[in-house]
């Protein structure tokens, strides 16, 4: 029996194998040296043997050994896109996507037309290409239309130590498609890319692959590196730490290139203008004006460029008359959640430092100095590959993008501020936000490890050893540290009904796949199990739940499940405007002014009374009155964002009225992408962008209250009732299904003093009390109606209207007839 399986396994392997094919490339003899230096040259011919062998092949490698511009080529060169398929690339990141596409098309001397890229609103794809770089993304949702990807006959997950969530994703999806592709006798090849020695998690994983799949360690060059800590780690102002520490550098240490690891897009641009200050540079053709004018010009082609693509106007919403005007839609959108981290918030909101004068340099050496981050346009991150203008020293100010996605040459110095922007979701709304935390000792090492590229080197970190050895090992997947439902939901919507046997390289806890699935069923994103059976059946179909039309629909829209349905829904009697500009304004954190913050000194402190007054008065005035305020918090979101949009969205009107800039900009970047998202899941609503928007009625108001509880009904609570009601602690308390506290509605909703005795809050924040934020009323007849998976009916003679039952932490209630009554149609669904 053995011996039968060894031989099928040969056959398979015969199978496999690829005749061995030459496709000849025409390389200049500058690249062609170039590319002879690489360590992962040497390592050709194990790789393709390798990969001529096995079905999967795990690639290590540190970065700069070549992994990304070179492997591609390999298959290329023996024949992988020589028939029908192409050999497709994924990226985390947009930016790899795009620079790796033009330097391989460069390095091969072969058109963009046939080395291409694809990320979600942009690319050069076309019929005769054969080497597709893409966002992990983009293949997702590939895989979502072909599941077999029969275009494809390789693919290579590049950056797999990044370990983001559709990088995980598509590891456990092709662990099953590579296989049935073999089966099918259409053979495939899967490679995974990693720039550290960690790879357990994909190799000695049963799950995932049976065999595991050989990994080949390519040795890269390095020179060492001195590692210098600070004494002291400094906490806040760590950009101007950095500052100095490069002013040390460029006048004290010899020749060599300097690259800077900061946290975001803004501190990037920030410490840039402060060192170009410091360090005038003047040059005929390469001043540091011309680089800002390029950049804005740049950033202006592509504004127009984008205008003229897709003319969406948004609606500008003012409460007071609603006569609006067509609003643009701003920025180009990065890709919702995919490995951008560094990308938040615009960079509008950099000022000139005060700090700028203090530092009086030395000029006479000029400090070339260049932004690098994601959303960075092509041509102007080209320029870091390029040489820095004769007698110059060049300085790299960049993001996480830098570490290992991309390989600056000449680099000799690495200053690290040790932090990184990373995405944090919150557990209770699933809203994702950023936070700049530590990094990991790996990161921080390879970010030293920069440094040693072509000489030895040295790197600085900002912070003390003592700091670094608190550091964790590794940087955790994504997938453990936050929910899971619209991971779920996107699983279901490639059909992977099981997701709890779903081949994840991590697994997230089960508890998070069983709470994710139960959320879903209730939002009537995936069908109900059956509640009668044997207990085992229920058991198994419980956690196997097939997605609905409903959630397909929500699958679509790029924010938490509970507001897609809210979207999904939106589109009844008019309401999409309302309903995309409330979603909006409830993904993006904080977009009020907080009113609470205690006052410095005594004579801020009646200012500030002032300042609340009016802010309260001006909310007060975005509630509305009547039908309106019953929306509570929404309306008040509603009217901010509308009024703010009127008045063009300034950082004075922003400043004026107690809202957050940045998060105002972001509501609107956000409006455009939901607008597009929901036109595209079903186009005849395009009708709705009319700038022209009315304000909404009495009847709309009702009908997005609704539409908001169906989408929020698992955050349903009543004001207390009963005997409870005499207990102090209980006054003018809440009750929710699943605690035995009460919760609050907090001073500063609009709700405060109305007290509706139903509500749906956004979250639940505790601060001095358990407070609901984003607060809505709503009425009890439509519980039954619109939430019947909470409810536990019983005979209509019991009970009125609907009540908690504390021990199930289900809903009582009996079928009320009066219900104002919508037509809960859906938008269509392109499958
Ligand atoms: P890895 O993927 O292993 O990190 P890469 O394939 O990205 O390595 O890089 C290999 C080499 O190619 C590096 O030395 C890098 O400097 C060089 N390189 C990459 N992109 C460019 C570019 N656009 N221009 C010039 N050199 C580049
Ligand atoms: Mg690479």
């Amino acid at each position: 029996k053995e011996k039968k399986t060894s031989d099928q396994e040969k056959d398979q392997k015969k199978k496999l194998s690829q005749p061995a094919v030459f496709i000849p490339v025409d390389r200049s003899p500058e690249i062609q040296e170039a590319r002879l230096k690489l360590p992962v040259l040497a390592e050709e011919q194990v790789i393709m043997e390798a990969v001529r062998e096995n079905p999967c092949v795990v690639i290590c490698g540190e970065t700069g050994s070549g992994k990304t511009t070179q492997v591609p080529q390999f298959l290329y060169e023996a024949g992988y896109a020589s028939g029908s398929g192409i050999i497709g690339i994924t990226e985390p990141r947009r930016v790899a996507a795009v620079s790796m596409s033009h330097r391989v098309a460069k390095e091969m001397n072969l058109s963009t037309r046939v080395v291409s890229y694809q990320i979600r609103y942009e690319g050069n794809v076309t019929s005769d290409t054969k080497i597709k770089f893409m966002t992990d993304g983009v293949l997702l949702k590939e895989i979502q239309k072909d599941f077999l990807l029969q275009r494809y006959s390789v693919i290579v997950i590049d950056e797999a130590h990044e370990r983001s969530v559709y990088t995980d994703i598509l590891i456990g999806l092709l662990s099953r498609i590579v296989p049935l592709r073999n089966k099918k006798g259409m053979p495939m090849k899967l490679l995974v890319m990693s720039a550290t020695l960690r790879v357990e998690d994909f190799t000695d994983n049963t799950k995932l692959f049976r065999i595991p799949p050989p990994v080949i360690k390519v040795d890269a060059r390095q020179f060492p590196v001195t590692i210098h800590f600070n004494k002291r780690t400094p906490m806040e102002d760590y950009t101007g730490e950095v500052f100095h520490k490069i002013c040390k550098i460029h006048r004290m240490l010899p020749p060599g290139g300097i690259l800077v690891f900061l946290t975001g897009q803004a501190e990037v641009h920030s410490l840039c203008r402060r060192l170009r200050k410091a360090f005038p540079f003047r040059k005929s053709n390469t001043t540091t004006g011309e680089d800002e004018e390029a950049d804005t010009s740049e950033a202006m082609r592509k504004f127009k460029k984008a205008k003229q693509k897709k003319p969406v106007s948004l609606p500008r919403i003012d409460l007071d008359n609603y006569s609006a005007l067509p609003v643009d839609e701003g920025d180009e959108d990065r890709e919702a959640g995919i490995g951008d981290e560094e990308d938040e918030g615009s960079d509008l909101e950099i000022g000139d430092d005060p700090n700028d004068a203090e530092e009086k340099a030395d000029p006479s050496i000029p400090l070339y100095v260049l932004p690098l981050y994601s959303l960075l346009a092509p041509e102007q991150q080209a320029k870091v590959f390029r040489p820095p203008p004769p007698g110059t020293r060049l300085c790299v100010i960049a993001t996480n993008v830098a570490e290992t996605s991309l390989t600056i040459p000449g680099i000799k110095y690495v200053v690290d501020c040790g932090r990184v922007k990373k995405r944090f979701y919150d557990r209770v709304t699933g809203v994702s936000s950023f936070k700049v935390t530590w990094t990991s000792q790996a990161s921080a090492n390879q970010r030293a490890g920069r440094a040693g590229r072509t000489e030895p080197g040295h790197c600085y970190r900002l912070y003390s050893s003592a700091v670094f050895g608190d550091f964790s090992l590794f940087s955790e997947a994504e997938i453990t540290r936050r929910p899971v439902e619209d991971l779920v939901l996107q699983m279901k919507d490639l059909n992977i009904d099981k997701v709890v046997n779903f081949p994840f390289p991590t697994s997230p806890s089960a508890e998070a796949l069983v709470a994710a699935e139960q959320l879903l069923v209730s939002l009537g994103a995936l069908k109900e199990p059956p509640r009668t059976g044997r207990v085992k059946d229920i058991e198994q179909a419980r956690l196997s739940c097939p997605i609905t039309p409903l959630g397909r629909a929500m699958a679509s829209f790029p924010v938490a499940p509970r507001y897609a349905k809210i979207l999904a829904l939106g589109k009844q009697q008019d309401c999409l405007p309302y309903v995309i500009a409330v979603v909006a304004a409830m993904t993006v954190r904080e977009i009020f002014e907080d009113l609470d913050r205690p006052a410095g000194s005594e004579d801020e402190s009646s200012k500030l009374n002032q300042r609340r007054a009016r802010l309260t008065q001006m909310r007060r005035l975005w509630a509305g009155q009547g039908a309106s305020l019953l929306l509570g918090d929404l309306m008040v979101m509603l009217g901010a964002v509308g009024a703010c949009e009127f008045a063009g969205c300034t950082p004075k009107f922003c400043e004026d009225n107690g809202l957050r800039y940045k998060a105002m900009v972001e509501i609107r970047r956000l409006r455009g992408q939901l607008t597009n998202a929901v036109n595209a899941v079903c186009p005849e609503v395009g009708a709705f962008v009319n700038p022209k928007m009315t304000p909404p009625t009495e009847h709309q108001v009702v009908c997005l209250r609704q539409i908001v509880l169906a989408g929020l009904g698992d955050h349903l609570a009543r004001r207390v009732q009963g005997e409870e009601i005499l207990d102090p602690k209980w006054k003018n308390g809440y009750k929710t299904p699943l605690m035995d506290e009460p919760v609050f509605i907090h001073p500063s909703s609009a709700l405060f003093k109305t007290l509706p005795e139903f509500v749906v809050y956004q979250e639940i924040m505790e601060t001095t009390k358990m407070y609901m934020k984003g607060v809505s009323a709503v009425e009890a007849e439509w519980v039954p109606q619109l939430l019947p998976q909470y409810c536990h009916f019983s005979s209509p003679q019991e009970s009125p209207s609907p009540w908690f039952c504390s021990s199930t932490g289900t809903l009582r209630c009996h079928r009320a007839s009066t219900f104002f009554r919508v037509a809960w149609q859906l938008p269509a669904v392109e499958m």
